[in-house]
């Protein structure tokens, strides 16, 4: 496995045919759900390129990026092991060096939800993601549900741009508990702990409350009600459009439930098909 640190190194070892590359752009702290993506790249593509870069621009405070846990040399190592063909590393010197100018901005699509609550993030996602596939030009880029706007928003960047990549969506990979996998759970209180698959077992209820056919707003106000007294701080639960993430106040094929809850100091986020 190679560890490329420049954007030279990257298409140097771009130049070669070397049949289909999947790239699959992380933040690090690598686990199942990464790993899923991964074994999905390896299932469809002739080699895989895993970028790690924990990305300021997609926070929104210093504290939270200076705490999101980082393990490289583990990551490196699981990944070798699992045959991985290169680990892409910029710095941040790299992705911005001084006087550098441009934000990508998906309006509308981006300035939704997760849009509204961490304003810039989902703009400094795409920014990053487009400069990853710029530099890397994978023929598919990997990307899980679990972040289901920000899949929504690359696939959008995609098109609108005009790149020529194929965005594949991965499913949620979960804990036995329900609680989808992410960096951040590393996190978690052991108190926060116990409470954070609450988040998912209230977006399953809420479906199922929806499909048994009650009022969807009926529904919705007492799933947020749910999350409260269990000891979430809400940010949002919402039944919506799949593709455009437009608030829905009935049921329709193609409706997807999103949540955004705190058990605590940790945000989390989850959503589900209907
Ligand atoms: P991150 O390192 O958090 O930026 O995530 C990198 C990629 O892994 C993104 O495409 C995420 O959507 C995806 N991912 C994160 N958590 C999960 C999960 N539990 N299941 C599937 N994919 C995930």
């Amino acid at each position: 496995m190679i560890v490329l640190e420049t954007v030279s190194a990257v298409r140097e070892f771009r130049r070669p045919v070397r049949g289909r590359l999947g790239l699959v752009p992380t933040m690090g702290g690598l686990h199942d759900g990464h790993l899923s993506l991964v074994r999905l790249a390896q299932a469809q593509t002739d080699e895989v390129l895993v970028s790690i870069y924990v990305n300021p621009t997609q926070f929104n405070s210093t504290t939270d990026f200076e705490r999101y846990p980082r393990a490289f040399e583990k990551d490196l190592e699981t990944l070798e092991s699992m045959g991985v063909t290169a680990v892409f590393r910029p710095t941040d010197a790299l992705m911005y060096p001084e006087g550098f100018a441009t934000t990508v901005k998906v309006t509308g699509l981006a300035e939704i939800w997760e849009g509204k609550y961490r304003p810039g993030h989902l703009d400094g996602v795409a920014t990053v993601v487009t400069k990853l596939l710029n530099i890397t030009r994978p023929d598919r880029a990997f990307f899980g549900e679990k972040d289901y706007q920000q899949l929504l928003v690359i696939r959008k960047l995609v098109r609108d741009l005009d790149m020529a990549v194929e965005i594949v969506p991965g499913p949620t990979i979960r804990e036995p508990s329900g609680l989808a996998l992410s960096s951040r759970n590393a996190l978690l209180s052991p108190e926060e702990r116990q409470l954070a698959p609450g988040l998912k077992r209230v977006l399953d209820d809420t479906a199922q409350a929806i499909l048994a056919g009650q009022p969807v707003g009926e529904v919705i106000t007492a799933g947020i009600a749910t999350l409260t007294g269990l000891g979430f701080t809400g940010d949002y639960l919402a039944l919506v459009d799949g593709t455009t993430l437009e608030e829905l106040t009935a049921q329709r094929p193609g409706g997807r439930l999103i949540a955004a809850a705190h058990p605590g100091n940790v945000r989390l986020i989850d959503n589900r098909a209907l």
